[in-house]
């Protein structure tokens, strides 16, 4: 999963494919997960008031920048300006941690068994 990670980032990614990249590692994530037969922690979810297993929250940027970083892909310096960067232009177009737009109806996780419970 790293090493697809490593593969599919460069510098010259915009926010707006950072954003996509969070979302094709949140999948791949979930596929391994399928793939090893591993399931998360049964919880009692508040939001649809029923048992099913934890979900993990979808990757971010952020979390992205700082996994790039364990890897030696982008050294601390660059780790600094992307972060701020980041924060920059979260703030400024008012994006979630994943690069989606907040503001916009239809954005919101679909109550479904597939829905995360992250807090934004
Ligand atoms: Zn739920």
């Amino acid at each position: 999963m790293l090493a697809e990670l490593q593969k599919q980032w460069g510098k010259t990614l915009s926010w707006e494919e950072c954003g996509s990249l969070c979302e094709r590692m949140t999948e791949f994530r979930t596929k391994l997960k399928l793939e090893k037969g591993l399931r998360g922690p049964m919880m009692h979810c508040r939001q649809c008031n029923a048992v099913h297993e934890m979900r993990l929250p979808p990757i971010t940027i952020r979390s992205l920048l700082f996994a790039l970083r364990k890897q030696g892909v982008v050294c601390d310096t660059e780790l600094a300006q992307l972060d701020a960067a980041w924060k920059r232009y979260r703030a400024q177009h008012r994006l979630d941690g994943c690069g989606k737009r907040r503001d916009v109806p239809g954005t919101a996780p679909p109550a479904s068994a597939d829905h995360v419970h992250s807090p934004r």
